[in-house]
């Protein structure tokens, strides 16, 4: 059911998206690292779970927004071996890791304990499982920018870790998500050559809104999966309001469903997207007062270079060129504005109007 609030997990669950899916098994099987790339509620979870349910062979994973809001602040090797160790374990429909428990795992005869293990351990566990099922091993960090709060010195660790199995650990390939496509890259770092996976080969998955008339068209299916007639007139409006983003379609397609109100149900839509993007908002504002600055300014119609300069100084004292230049790339990288004839403009609608309030 397309207005099913909860990720979606298989191929029949999902509205289009053939194209990506195919890109992302094509990743899966062909490269060691596939990113997921695209902003929040546009469908990268559902993506991942759709394509790790249809992988031939063991995909394992890991949601790391959780992992992080499971510790305090951080997320120690501790907890990321345990959860590696967890998800092993729950494996049971494998025959050959019967004999792995939670006391002792056996490698080819070679007895571990699980409780010794560090991520690399488990790492090679993951790449002997992949020689023995003759398949790659997926495994799969979802909100993978939460990664930077791996151990101590911003996730450089966990980099290492994982730059060292993509060299020596054909049997295993990684997947990330992210909604942040700047600090995705950033922090993997895959082209900046002071990070551990610097120049290493990946494959890249944009996941984009819905054009106009596939998200009506999305809203009149899971609609008439509902056996609800609704009127043209409010699917363009709510189109109109929350943009081809699949999660807030299906947001406002439940709420009508449930309440039967039009305006209610986008209103109810709009102020959920709301609090979540406030959130995001002050999460970015932590990092730097002035992305808030700066979004602020395109929001309230202020769409060229000079003008954001001028309304950012007014507020917040000089800036150099360079630095305002920075700060608007990564704006730009992390999906919360793009450039258009020389004018920035912001990419989603509901942000904009949260700005504006
Ligand atoms: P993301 O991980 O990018 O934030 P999710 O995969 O969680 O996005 O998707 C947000 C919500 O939108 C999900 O709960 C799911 O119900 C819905 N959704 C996303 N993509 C689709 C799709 N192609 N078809 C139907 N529903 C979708
Ligand atoms: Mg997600």
């Amino acid at each position: 059911m397309l207005f099913d609030p909860r990720p979606k997990e298989r191929r029949g669950e999902m509205f289009d998206r053939e194209v990506e899916l195919e890109a992302i098994l094509r990743g899966m099987e062909e490269y060691p690292i596939t990113l997921i790339i695209g902003i929040r509620r546009v469908g990268k979870s559902s993506l991942l779970k759709a394509a790790l349910n249809e992988y031939p062979g063991i995909g394992l994973y890991l949601d790391a927004r959780r992992l992080y809001a499971a510790g305090s602040g951080s997320i120690s090797a501790p907890v990321m071996a345990d959860e590696l160790r967890r998800i092993l374990l729950g494996r049971g429909r494998f025959g050959f890791l019967r004999g792995m428990s939670v006391e002792k795992v056996n490698l080819g005869g070679i007895q571990i304990k699980p409780r010794d293990m560090g991520f690399m351990d488990v790492l090679e566990i993951i790449h002997w499982i992949g020689e023995r099922t003759g398949h790659k091993v997926i495994l799969a960090f979802d909100e993978a920018q939460y990664l930077r709060f791996y151990g101590s010195r911003g996730g450089k660790d966990l980099l290492a870790g994982i730059a060292h199995a993509y060299d020596s650990m054909p049997n295993l390939s990684f997947v990330f998500t992210g909604s942040e496509v700047g600090l995705l890259h950033d922090f993997l770092g895959l082209d900046d050559y002071s990070s551990p996976l610097y120049g290493r080969i990946y494959e890249e998955v944009e996941v984009r809104p819905f054009p106009r008339e596939l998200s009506e068209e999305f809203l009149r299916v899971g609609f008439s999966e509902v056996g609800l007639n609704v009127p043209q007139d409010d699917i363009k409006r709510a189109v109109d309001e929350l943009d081809g983003i699949p999660g807030w379609l299906v947001e406002f397609g439940f709420n009508y469903w449930k309440k039967g109100d039009p305006k209610k149900a986008l209103e109810t839509t709009i102020a959920k997207a709301r609090n979540m993007i406030r959130e995001e908002l002050l999460e970015l504002e932590r990092r730097s007062p002035r992305y808030a600055l700066i979004l602020r300014a395109v929001s309230i119609g202020l769409h060229r270079w000079s003008k954001i300069k001028d309304y950012v100084e007014a507020k917040s004292g000089p800036i150099t060129n360079a630095r305002l230049g920075s700060l608007i790339r990564n704006l730009e990288k992390m999906g919360w504005i793009k450039k258009e004839n020389g004018e920035y403009l912001i990419v989603d609608p509901v942000v904009e109007k949260v700005l504006r309030e």
